[in-house]
């Protein structure tokens, strides 16, 4: 088995990113176990919460993902690497939450998602995995399995004033608590 190595995320405006990936043939394949390896190489490395091959250049259906109800979790979580992953959502409602993404840099915008899904993939072994997603986990599976389809979070926003960089919207969140204390 070769070394591990980090990727090059590819960023807004590369078509790769609008590409609809193909099926994984072979979720047992050497290059797809490689593959699944670097992306969570790369994830952890860019303190990611989930990753989608298509991110990677590779237009695969392909993702890893950080079993977490929060962010503060994320460290000690273990990747779920799923292979052809399909989603069902298991409720209508929507709720919003701020999502960010490793190919758009710095932007967050709150996107809605449903709360709770169920997914159905394959491990790389082959064999099949489902289970059900709630809150965090459940948007991050959303969000990844977009790529997959080449839909990236601002396409799902419903209103895109909520549309900000990370900085200023933790020195919007500074000002509000400095306000909350005078
Ligand atoms: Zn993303």
């Amino acid at each position: 088995m070769g070394a591990m190595a980090l990727l090059k995320i590819a960023r807004l405006g590369h078509p790769i990113l609008l590409a609809r990936a193909r099926p994984v043939p072979d979720p047992t394949a050497p290059e797809i176990r490689a593959l699944a390896a670097d992306l969570v190489e790369t994830m952890r490395d860019a303190s990611g919460i989930g990753l989608a091959a298509p991110q990677v250049h590779a237009s695969l259906r392909l993702i890893v993902a950080l079993p977490i109800t929060d962010r503060e979790g994320a460290r000690e979580a273990s990747p779920l690497v799923l292979v052809n992953p399909e989603l069902e959502p298991l409720e209508e409602t929507l709720e919003e939450a701020f999502e960010g993404c490793l190919s758009i840099p710095e932007l967050r915008g709150l996107v809605p998602r449903v709360r709770r899904v169920g997914f159905r993939a394959l491990d790389l072994e082959g064999r099949p995995l489902e289970g059900e997603a709630a809150g965090l986990f459940a948007r991050i599976l959303q969000h990844e399995v977009d790529h997959l389809d080449g839909i990236l979070f601002p396409m799902r926003m419903r209103d895109l004033r909520s549309l900000a960089f990370e900085s200023e919207l933790a020195r919007q969140r500074a000002a509000a608590a400095a306000e909350e204390v005078r």
